[in-house]
């Protein structure tokens, strides 16, 4: 890519049609993880950046935990394939000074001192750049950390003002960073109040005034974005559980086969059965034509996936028994795995055909698909 020759058009407006005090657009959607505390996945101008918050949870090893207070790490981290060069995987100087300094931009904002001995950590992946990726993860950060529950004094939000030509533009586009004269991100909180300011180029000092009225002009209109999008995914999410109470005391009439058999049949003629011994939700998704019974006991969820007759997998969210019995003679071995989070157990079941070299030994049929939990 090579300098432009010109930055503005004849009307003043930018490569990309933009005024000079204007924002590139944004869309933001929550929750968008379902392992995750809390997450975001944010598109800003042509910037894709995906925010995933997990805590506060206990700090590990013991010898980091403060007593009197929560530790917030946040990792920005752009993927390989996330501008025309690949990037080489893992940390480097430039990633490992931004997550320094987007984990203070947070620090005057996150009430850690409720949280003694925890851990908040904070990712921000970056899989599409095109400048301004500082600013975006924070603003996704800002949001996963809301959708997680954290308590904050209020959001943060952050853009970038830069110099071009020698004119002031607010959220600087990729050529616009690449060979303008100046580029200054700046975060603050929803007061005003800035918790991140980097400079690169020169800003006499009138222009450095002017780029901080401009650019907290920028955060205002990207606070109000975020607002909207966690005020969206908040009655969302009420609708949504709604809709699923519906769904649980009204199941479709076709699938129920007795009272506590249900026969779902899926698109490649394939038959799945699902007996239970309660009133517990089951899941059940195949890929392949094999049959796969599960039998529980006990008001837990339980979802399987099976893709091949290969891998069948069954997370347990609870002390219940969970057995998996397969119709085409594979081989099921089933380990129940003491998680250290929460003490939650969970049954991996590994299907393999039986002409597979492994012989299942002599218990395996009774312990078959078994998991006795743990109390
Ligand atoms: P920011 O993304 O916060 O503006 P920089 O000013 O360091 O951070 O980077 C500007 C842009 O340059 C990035 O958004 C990205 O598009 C591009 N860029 C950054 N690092 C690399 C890299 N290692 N290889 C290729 N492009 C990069």
């Amino acid at each position: 890519m090579s300098k432009p020759e010109k930055f503005f058009d004849e009307n003043g407006l930018r490569l990309d049609g933009r005024r000079v005090d204007e924002i590139r657009p944004m869309k933001i959607e929550v929750g968008v993880l379902s392992r995750a505390d809390g997450s975001c996945y944010l598109e800003w101008g042509n910037n894709k950046v995906l925010a995933g918050v997990f805590g506060p949870r206990e700090l590990h090893p013991r010898r980091m935990q403060r007593p009197d207070t929560a530790i917030v790490r946040y990792r920005y981290n752009m993927a390989a394939f996330s501008v025309e060069d690949r990037i080489r995987p893992g940390p480097n100087r430039r990633s490992t000074e931004i997550s320094k300094v987007s984990r203070e931009a947070f620090e005057p904002v996150v009430l850690t001192h409720l949280y003694p001995s925890a851990v908040i950590d904070v990712f921000a992946e970056v899989l599409q750049a095109d400048a301004g990726t500082r600013t975006a993860a924070i603003n996704a950060a800002a949001i996963a950390l809301a959708d997680a529950g954290i308590p904050m004094k209020g959001l943060v939000s952050a853009c970038a003002v830069g110099k071009v030509d020698g004119k002031l533009v607010l959220d600087l586009g990729k050529d616009e960073d690449n060979y303008g004269d100046a580029d200054l991100p700046v975060a603050m909180t929803q007061d005003g109040d800035v918790t991140l300011i980097q400079m690169d180029g020169n800003f006499t000092q009138d222009e450095f005034k002017e780029a901080m009225e401009l650019v907290k002009v920028g955060c205002k209109q990207i606070l109000e974005i975020q607002r909207e999008a966690l005020k969206g995914k908040f009655s969302q999410s009420e609708t949504e559980e709604i809709e699923n109470e519906a769904v649980i005391e009204a199941p479709a009439p076709e699938v129920e086969k007795a009272e506590n058999e249900k026969v779902v049949e899926t698109e490649d003629d394939e038959m799945v059965e699902v007996e239970t011994e309660d009133d517990e939700t089951v899941e059940v998704e195949t890929e392949d034509d094999e049959t796969v019974e599960v039998e529980t006991e006990d008001d837990e969820t339980v979802e399987v996936e099976t893709e091949d007759d290969e891998t069948v997998e069954v997370e347990t969210e609870d002390d219940e028994t969970v057995e998996v019995e397969t119709y085409d003679e594979e081989v099921v071995e089933t380990e129940i795995i003491e998680t250290e989070e929460d003490n939650e157990n969970v049954g991996n079941v590994v299907m393999e055909d039986d002409e597979n070299d492994k012989e299942p030994d002599e218990n395996i049929d009774e312990d078959i698909g078994k998991g006795e939990t743990n109390e």
